[in-house]
């Protein structure tokens, strides 16, 4: 594995953990704004930055491209889909998302 598949793999690893991070903050963060800081009318705001801050992050993770073979990580074709968001390798060459779990490298 080169240097530039483990670091294509640690962003598309890094992305992915962002959509969670957008899902699991959305509701605090709004519940915060509106009932703690008694801030009525930026709450919606808040609601629009946070869901176009995760479909944004949502389409970068969606594009990612394979640092191997190229192809869309997480489509089977050339057309993206969130089908297969949660798999582990890519659609295309089964490249892993974790390098470090593949216990025999050379068989991959
Ligand atoms: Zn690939």
């Amino acid at each position: 594995m080169t240097l530039k598949e483990t670091a294509g793999l640690r962003k598309i690893r890094r992305e992915r953990i962002w959509i969670l991070v957008w899902i699991l903050t959305y509701v605090p963060v709004v519940c915060i704004v509106k009932y703690g800081l008694h801030l009525h009318d930026v709450a919606g705001p808040v609601a629009f930055i946070w869901v176009a801050a995760l479909l944004g992050n949502l389409a970068r993770v969606i594009y990612s491209r394979c640092p191997r073979c190229a192809g869309l990580f997480f489509s089977t074709d050339e057309s993206a889909s969130v089908r297969n968001l949660l798999t582990s390798k890519c659609m295309h060459c089964g490249l892993s998302l974790k390098p470090e779990r593949v216990m025999y490298p050379s068989l991959e």
